[in-house]
């Protein structure tokens, strides 16, 4: 398995530090993150270290993401948040500090703190056509 000695996520999994555990099964790893952005915010993790979702196999990003279901409905239950968000990051500068694929999960509720810029734009005369041609074409 693949894992990074300098990895905050690997030692984790290893057990070298503690974590606040939500699941664990042979590929995946649940936690609270230990600085919310909301009463608790959950992190899933391939047991493996993976940089970003991009160079993860299929499988094992499906085998890890088939938690999200049951773990949102569970976090909601026990936090009575009205939503969440599921939030990936992936490179420094889409804010990610941790190089191991992490899945936030995060409560939600009217008035919170949490705050999105999302600075939504429009395309140009065919562009929109151009570009979804040479996202399809790098497709497996
Ligand atoms: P990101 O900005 O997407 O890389 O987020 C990394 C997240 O990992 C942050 O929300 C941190 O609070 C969280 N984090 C870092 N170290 C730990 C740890 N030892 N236990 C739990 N959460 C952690
Ligand atoms: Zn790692």
């Amino acid at each position: 398995m693949r894992q990074d000695p300098d990895c905050i996520f690997c030692r984790i999994v290893a057990g070298q530090v503690p974590c606040t555990e939500l699941l664990s099964d042979d590929v995946a790893l649940s936690f609270l993150d230990i600085a919310p952005l909301a009463q608790g915010h959950a992190l899933l993790i391939p047991k493996e270290h993976y940089q970003t979702i991009d160079q993860m196999p299929p499988e094992l990003a499906a085998a890890v993401l088939k938690h999200l279901p049951a773990l949102a409905a569970a976090v909601q239950k026990a936090t009575g948040c009205e939503g969440f968000n599921i939030l990936q990051n992936n490179a420094r500068v889409a804010h990610q500090f941790v190089p191991h694929v992490h899945f936030h999960l995060i409560p939600r509720s009217a008035g919170d703190e949490f705050h999105f810029n999302w600075p939504a734009g429009m395309y140009p005369a065919g562009r929109m056509e151009r570009l979804a041609q040479a996202i399809r074409k790098n497709l497996p």
